[in-house]
């Protein structure tokens, strides 16, 4: 018997940190890794953003913030969601949050009953499930087809709605894959939920400034569902501050009240410093988001065209975030120099990082075990590095 409860031991740990923590063992020994694993720009935060933080502290906020964050800084979060969204909230509708992470979990945790489903588009990100089934909730999820640059469709959305069902939960730009759904994609689903009264969708917009493609339309936008979407966004990406740990959501007031409520009882408002520092973010405008993008897409061109030469990488053209997905299926059954056989995606990661050393993540952790995540948030040196090695790896295998 354990001392822990049914709940933490139910709870699987993050196989992305898992592989992060090998590469790092390996890194110790001397062995000169590259890590694509992460999933962080690999820039410094804006100077002026870094200003704003200073600046917080020798104008004295240290102390304990209002739980759903600073007024102006909801304020500024809605005429972002005006300016960038088109989408009408005032600040009653904001929640302010420690990362996105939280702002998804005061959703699930604030929505979900025991026993109700939540449809969970795959590939997915690796926290939804883990959140879902913390709240008891079930997770049904949803796998869009590789054809389909991994996109669940409209008709296999209604296909799988049951009485049962709490919520819908996605992300756009999308991690793992860099897919974005489009106007009318977005449309059509929206027109499926609207016949469904008891279903909310939680929209996980962190990687919007990541976009290659130029649209970033939100779920929100569809006026007759608009209560029942959750958007969340944050700084982690768009403002490289991942670690400052600030993001938000906005809702209709009743589930914008809930989700404080559950902050209340759990952590209280967001560090003081790291909410002033998100508003001089906001109040910076978008323009060094769009040259990080600018970078982002150099690298995603540059990845695109080296994986060109690898036999056996099935990948779409990602367009946004900063990652590539390529389903690996046809290197299963394959053998090692040393005599294993490759069954799984989760085995030729392992392969590539003793063998290659380069470091990406186990698709399985996405719930789509036939493929593998690298990050292309690296410089462009080490990318043409990383993928000269797993190019002479993959060549070894019989
Ligand atoms: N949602 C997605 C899809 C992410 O990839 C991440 C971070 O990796 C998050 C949410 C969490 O972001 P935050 O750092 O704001 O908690």
């Amino acid at each position: 018997t354990s001392v822990l409860s049914d709940r933490i031991n139910a709870m699987q740990e993050s196989q992305t940190i898992a592989m992060a923590k090998m590469a790092r063992e390996l890194a110790a020994q001397g062995v000169d890794v590259i890590s694509l694993s992460f999933g962080e720009p690999d820039f410094q935060t804006p100077q002026y953003i870094k200003e704003a933080a200073k600046k917080a502290l020798d104008d004295g906020f240290t102390f304990y913030t209002p739980v759903p964050g600073y007024l102006d800084l909801r304020q500024a979060i809605c005429d972002k969601l005006q300016r960038d969204n088109n989408l009408a909230y005032k600040p009653e509708n904001i929640v302010v949050s420690t990362g996105a992470k939280q702002s998804l979990a005061n959703t699930v945790m604030s929505l979900v009953n025991e026993g109700d489903e939540v449809i969970v588009f795959a590939p997915y990100w690796v926290s939804y499930e883990e959140m879902v089934k913390l709240a008891g909730g079930k997770a049904v999820t949803l796998m869009g087809s590789l054809e389909n640059d991994f996109k669940v469709t409209a008709q296999e959305l209604e296909a799988a709605i049951t009485p049962r069902t709490k919520l819908i939960m996605y992300s756009s730009p999308c991690n793992p894959t860099g897919s974005v759904f489009t106007r009318e994609e977005l449309a059509a689903i929206a027109e499926v939920v609207a016949r469904y009264p008891q279903v909310h969708v939680l929209a996980d917009e962190i990687y919007e400034y990541i976009n290659f493609v130029g649209e970033h339309v939100s779920m929100a936008q569809f006026e007759e569902i608009k209560d029942r979407v959750i958007t969340v966004n944050g700084f982690s990406k768009g403002y490289a501050m991942t670690g400052w740990r600030v993001g938000y959501l906005a809702a209709s007031k009743e589930i914008a009240c809930a989700c404080e409520k559950m902050q209340s009882q759990i952590t209280s408002g967001t560090c003081s410093i790291a909410q002033r520092a998100a508003l001089a973010a906001l109040q910076g405008g978008r323009t060094s988001a769009d040259e990080m993008v600018e970078a982002y897409r150099r690298r995603r061109d540059l990845v695109l065209e080296l994986v060109k030469d690898i036999p056996g990488f099935r990948t779409p053209t990602p367009s946004g975030a900063f990652y590539i997905f390529p389903d690996v299926t046809g290197y299963f059954g394959k053998t090692t120099p040393e005599g294993k056989t490759i069954n799984s995606a989760y085995d030729l990661a392992l392969y590539m990082l003793h063998d290659g050393h380069v470091a990406a993540v186990d698709g399985g952790a996405f719930g789509a075990p036939n493929c593998l995540r690298f990050s292309t948030a690296a410089a462009d040196e080490k990318l043409r590095e990383a993928f000269i090695r797993i190019k002479h790896s993959l060549a070894k295998l019989a």
